[in-house]
């Protein structure tokens, strides 16, 4: 086998955790999980003393290449902040700066025990083919964000089209497409994506009832919630993910159970642009599947995956006046099982033979976390992003203590603040 992780504690989320482990990996699968060692020697043996294995996290909504836009504006509400001050600077961005700034925010993702992204932005083919030469996954889409006058001259579209022509069928990156919401499309968007789902049974991903406002504006032109439009225009079809979620009310809950959609569940930056809590013990209540993301840095200002499984566990604790309505295990499968459902991943996001080696190896040996009496409640309660010491998806190593084998990163870091910065913020 080519890596065996020594004499581990790893923590599943379906099994729970299971101390002094063996887990060996061969090809891109987890061949060997027992607490004795296999006869086969592997290439590399890992020593897992004060260690932990953990599937790697999934995030399922980000806008990656915003990474130059972290700390622009702190106190705005969502309209105001996108309006007024993202998209005039971001429209300073050229194809080059959204590349670079992109696989800046990627060389976090991947230091944080990311292992996989569902991101919409301009430049999703470049984007793509970065996530591919870091080695990690990617659902990558750019979403037309159109209000009028719609044309098949549209970057959105331009970019779907190569995406699908460069990456249909690949195994690390799946073409998405999607609209950007439904107040910020028209019904000619609409009638594109459903004739790009006709040809490719392409996954959308799209921003729903995000803010209070979102919510009104749609009912006001359209004179129905979000979720409702979105049904009756085909949208909800082939099984999409959706982000936010906050405004819905028990009849969108039942549109969203009844489409099999999913829910992509923001709570940093749902409450940094004071947009609100989503209901997830409701939708878990109509069975609807729900995974975590961070969104832009912009809005949260980390993809740090542990933070936001901390925040979704304790925001529906406050809002319903409950501690037991949702525990650390329910979360910890919203960043792993429940995020592959979501972006379409079979054999992925657990730690069994078989199973896809998407890993995030973790430093146990610092005094916040310890004692480890309970290997779950630290990973939600106390672990963050810069406890990850190993990153490896479908059985290659992406990222360790610092490095990233696949990348340049003093290059990137390099551009990033020569090539990036002075043209943004001059
Ligand atoms: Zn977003």
């Amino acid at each position: 086998m080519e890596y065996l992780f020594e004499n581990i504690d790893i923590l599943d989320p379906v099994d729970g955790e299971k101390r002094n482990m063996y887990v060996g990996v061969e090809g891109t699968g987890i061949c060997w999980l027992s607490d004795k060692a296999p006869q086969e020697p592997a290439k590399r043996v890992i020593n897992g003393k004060n260690r932990l294995l953990i599937p790697g996290l999934k995030n399922t909504h980000t806008h990656i290449a915003m990474t130059a836009l972290r700390g622009v504006c702190d106190d705005q509400n969502l309209n105001e902040w996108l309006f007024g001050s993202i998209i005039p600077v971001e429209d300073r961005m050229t194809p080059e700066m959204i590349m670079i700034s992109a696989q800046m925010g990627l060389l976090e993702a991947a230091a944080g025990g990311t292992t996989a992204i569902c991101d919409m932005y301009a430049c999703a083919p470049q984007l793509a083919r970065s996530v591919r030469a870091l080695g990690m996954r990617g659902n990558i889409g750019n979403v037309p964000l159109c209000t009028q006058n719609f044309s098949l001259d549209d970057c959105s579209v331009v970019e779907t089209e190569q995406l699908l022509a460069e990456f249909w069928g690949d195994t690390f990156i799946t073409p998405v497409c999607g609209v950007h919401s439904v107040h910020t499309t028209c019904p000619e968007v609409w009638d594109w994506v459903r004739k790009l789902e006709a040809r490719y049974p392409v996954p959308l991903i799209m921003h729903m009832s995000e803010a209070r406002e979102d919510v009104e504006t749609c009912r006001k032109q359209y004179g129905d919630t979000p979720a409702a439009v979105l049904e009756a225009n085909g949208l909800f079809a082939n099984q999409p993910l959706v982000a936010h979620g906050v405004w819905v009310d028990a009849r969108d809950l039942e549109i969203l159970a009844r489409n099999r959609v999913s829910l992509a569940h923001c709570p940093v930056s749902n409450l940094k642009l004071a947009s609100g809590i989503a209901p997830v013990t409701e939708y878990l209540a109509h069975g609807i599947n729900v995974s975590v993301g961070t969104d832009g840095v912009a809005s949260n200002n980390s993809l740090d995956l542990f933070e936001e499984m901390k925040y979704a566990v304790l925001l529906q604790k406050y809002r319903s006046g409950n501690a037991q309505v949702l525990d650390s295990q329910q979360v910890f499968q919203f960043a792993t099982t429940n995020a592959c459902q979501a972006l379409g991943y079979k054999n992925c996001g657990r730690i069994a033979i078989g199973y896809d080696a998407d890993l995030a190896m973790l430093d146990l040996d610092r005094p916040g976390l310890i004692p480890q009496r309970n290997l779950l409640s630290n990973l939600i309660y106390c672990t963050n992003a810069s406890d990850v010491r190993l990153t490896m998806v479908r059985g290659r190593i992406i990222y360790e203590n610092g490095d990233y084998p696949n990348v340049d990163k003093e290059k990137i870091i390099r551009q990033f603040h020569d090539d990036v910065m002075p043209l943004l913020y001059s």
